[in-house]
């Protein structure tokens, strides 16, 4: 892993170099200046192996740093071609290579451009990198006059650059919120690295995931005998810290619901807590369901890869669910699990009209958001839960946190979830205060290490990109002493744990259903419930009194009070 510069280190860099959001002037224009790779700003290379397996194309051994990135013949051609293609088949790319005004409300937006300062990552840029391409290579004016008309070839160099930035890009969207003509950069960066790959060029973090879910359906390529093992013994931690047994059913078929999360949740850390947080709830209701031990991945890094992959890896939950002949789906915390089924499913898998439009079986409220793709998400669910009373909750067991809340990209500015998560929140918390008003909602901030980019060699560019999230959080510890972010995406979970390490050293992270379980009051549980689902004993319980021993009574050759026969 490469060093990773010291906080205060990566911050006087930002104060070193020229920087245009200081009004610095760059030497040389944008396309004179080549890109330059070195350790700590670029991911690595998809492996031969995995591309082997995808059977993806150019399969081999190689590194953004190389000189030589070992192309097929005639590359520049198949990358042409794919981009003729996709400027046809989606009208939206089109339009966004031809409406750009170059306002420039985009530009300080972008939170990797706000933490590098490089000109790059300012999304009309980002977007010219493909635009410029596309005016060289596609229009009349570009392919005559060239830079004069805003064009260029397609060349390594360009290449190189379409590497470095759309991999400097989470498609967060953030951008796309200030943009008056509704430009979506983050379409146009899935765009770009569904051409890089044509080619063989792609990072591996990405790829290796998609590659252990295409094959035993979740990311780490863990067996489902595994999968099963490692959910039971969080199982067993639940009975040591609440004294509740719980069995969870995997496989089962005619269940009302499958469950289905990222295995994020069985795994990692904070993910686990979560997990138990949602088997606490699913006892507490005694909700008919079922886990599938082959759509044991919620998420999908097919959307960060290319439309075909996406696809294929979003219908193994629907074959599952017709396999196990459930009613709908649940799904859990996760965030572009939930862009994929909201924006693409329908067109992609769907509609799913073997399965019923979810109603929920405690309180029966239909969802009918999700009358199409028959999936419905867990803060929604547990929110109605809640508004129906149907949850015995102690908020006071949360009380060793005080809570701010966490937008996630995909949920919040993908879907719109503002409302639920912030309800069910205050519902099981008592202390919460919010982030800074333009860091919130569907202006919030990235994590920075989103669409796969949460890899260890790429660690400066995460807390770079990471630090307007940062600043964020460090503004409510220091106002309102806040000392946990809250929210619902799995890889949020994971990377803003260290980034908090990182820019704010004492935040801690959760998801939602952490909370819940700590604050559910289940029946027949241990009182007092020492610890919390981290295992930590936060409560401050009164120890209950030992009962006095029972003075010996008299030893008498009287009979009882009660008329019995003294012991002995
Ligand atoms: S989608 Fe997000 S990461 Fe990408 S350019 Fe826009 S603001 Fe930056
Ligand atoms: S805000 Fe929209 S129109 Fe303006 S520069 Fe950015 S992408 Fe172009």
């Amino acid at each position: 892993m490469a060093k990773v510069p010291k906080p205060n280190e990566l911050t006087e860099s930002l104060l070193e170099k020229p920087n245009l959001l200081r009004g610095d002037q760059p030497k040389q224009t944008w396309m004179e200046t080549p890109v330059e790779f070195k350790p700590g700003n670029y991911c690595h290379a998809g492996k031969s192996k995995v591309l082997e397996t995808l059977k993806f194309p150019n399969p081999r051994d190689w590194q953004p740093a190389d000189d030589d990135w070992q192309l097929p013949d005639g590359w520049e051609k198949i990358i042409l071609e794919g981009f003729r293609q996709r400027l046809k088949k989606f009208r939206s790319f089109k339009l966004f290579m031809d409406i750009c005004v170059r306002c420039g409300a985009c530009a300080d937006k972008c939170h990797f451009f706000l933490g590098s300062g490089d000109p790059k990552n300012m999304p009309v840029l980002r977007a010219e990198l493909v635009r410029s391409v596309y005016r060289g290579e596609f229009k009349a004016a570009g392919k005559i006059l060239g830079s004069i008309a805003g064009g260029r070839k397609m060349t390594i160099g360009v290449l190189k650059e379409w590497f470095m930035y759309f991999h400097q890009c989470t498609e967060c969207r953030r951008c796309s919120v200030f943009c008056p003509y509704g430009i979506d950069t983050a379409e146009i960066t899935m765009m770009a690295r569904e051409m890089m790959h044509q080619v063989g060029v792609g990072i591996n973090w990405i790829l290796e995931p998609v590659s252990n879910c295409n094959r035993t359906g979740n990311h780490l390529g863990l067996q489902p005998h595994a999968f099963v093992s490692s959910i039971e013994s969080l199982c067993e931690d639940i009975k040591e810290i609440t004294g509740i047994s719980i069995k969870v059913p995997f496989n089962k078929k005619g269940a009302d619901v499958l469950f289905i999360t990222p295995s994020a949740d069985a795994f990692a850390m904070p993910g686990i807590y979560t997990m138990m947080g949602y088997l606490l709830l699913f006892e507490h209701i005694g909700l008919n369901y079922t886990m599938s031990t082959y759509a044991s991945e919620g998420g999908n890094f097919g959307l960060f890869t290319n439309n075909e992959m996406m696809k294929k890896l979003n219908a193994k939950m629907y074959a599952e669910a017709k396999r196990l002949e459930v009613k709908w789906i649940l799904g859990g915390e996760c965030g572009h699990m939930w862009r994929v089924v909201h924006q693409y499913m329908d067109t992609m898998n769907g509609p799913a009209d073997f399965l019923e439009v979810p109603k929920s079986p405690v309180t029966g409220t239909v969802f009918s958001n999700a009358a199409s793709t028959k999936m419905v998400h867990i803060v929604e669910f547990t929110a109605d839960l809640i508004k129906h009373g149907k949850l015995k909750l102690d908020p006071s067991r949360n009380d060793h946190w005080h809570t701010s809340w966490h937008d996630s990209c995909n949920t919040a500015r993908a879907m719109g979830m503002f409302e639920e998560p912030r309800y069910v929140l205050k519902s099981v918390v008592n202390k919460f205060n919010e982030m800074p008003e333009g860091t919130i909602l569907e202006q919030t901030f990235c994590c920075g290490s989103g669409t796969g980019l949460n890899t260890d060699e790429f660690m400066e560019v995460r807390m770079r990109g990471g630090l307007p999230r940062a600043n964020a959080a460090k503004y409510v510890m220091d106002k309102h002493g806040v000392n946990l972010i809250s929210c619902v995406c799995a890889i949020d979970r994971a990377t803003l744990s260290s980034l908090m390490q990182y820019w704010v050293p004492g935040m801690e992270v959760s998801g939602l259903h952490e909370l819940v379980g700590n604050a559910l009051v289940m029946e027949g549980e241990k009182w007092p419930r020492a610890m919390d689902l981290r295992e930590d004993e936060p409560y401050d319980y009164e120890e209950p009194e030992e009962p006095e021993e029972p003075e010996e009574p008299e030893t008498t050759d009287e009979a009882s009070p009660e008329g019995g026969e003294a012991d002995g």
